[in-house]
């Protein structure tokens, strides 16, 4: 496959079985996909059409039975573990479903969990912190526990730990899936924003038109 610099992510013939005989799945069956620079991607399937391990993945966070991933020219399941995870940690932030925020964390410091991994300063992390949550309106969260926010909030919350380290790629599986029909408008509203004025480039999975 040719790859050029106006492709952010490049997907040659990916495949993902589970199970064995009767029970096979074919998951992801020799898959191929290119994604230019700058475009906010939306990859809509029904349910267990395979788009949750089609963007696991693509973001490395599950290896192939076959077939390779390009992100900017890195082949990455090149990378051993260790260092794929590295590799994510920097150039994608995930967005899910259920959230996934650490109830025994505050707010504030689930947005600073990948620096934390990361071993960043403490300063530049509360730092940046504090202007994306200035940014997506939740700065009077911080000190909340998520249990106390409403699902439209854990996901700005969410959105801002897939930020903190500045990545190129967001990708979303279902992140309006637990979320009422006001609050998804407004997160897809949220996700245009970070296409457009973040110029990030944005992978988005769902089974809702
Ligand atoms: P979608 O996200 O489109 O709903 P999934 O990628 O979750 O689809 O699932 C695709 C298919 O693979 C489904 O048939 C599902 O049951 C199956 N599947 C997903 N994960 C596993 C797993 N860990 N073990 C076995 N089967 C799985
Ligand atoms: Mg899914």
């Amino acid at each position: 496959m040719k790859l050029d610099n106006d492709r952010i992510l490049a997907v040659d013939s990916l495949v993902k079985y589970y199970g064995a005989g009767e029970n096979l799945v074919r998951a992801v069956d020799h898959t191929s996909l290119e994604i230019e620079r700058g475009k906010f991607t939306v990859i809509v399937g029904r349910s267990g059409s395979g788009k949750s391990t089609l963007l696991h993945l693509i973001g490395g966070l599950d290896r192939p039975d076959e077939g390779k991933v390009w992100i900017e020219g890195k082949d990455i399941f090149a990378l051993k573990d260790d260092r794929l995870a590295e590799f994510r940690r920097k150039k994608i932030g995930f967005v899910f479903q259920d959230f996934y925020l650490m109830d025994s964390l505050s707010v504030g410091e689930n947005i600073m969990v990948p620096m934390i991994l990361d071993k960043a300063s403490p300063k530049e992390m509360r730092e940046k912190m504090h202007a994306l949550a200035n940014r997506f309106g939740v700065e009077k969260l911080i000190e909340k526990s998520p249990r106390e926010l409403s699902g439209g909030e854990k996901q700005r919350i969410a959105i801002c730990r897939a930020l903190i380290n500045d990545p190129e790629i967001i990708m979303a599986d279902e992140p309006t899936g637990n979320l009422d029909v006001k609050s998804s408008r407004r997160l897809m509203e949220t996700f245009d924003d970070i296409n457009k004025e973040m110029k990030k480039n944005i992978i988005l999975v769902t089974h809702d038109p």
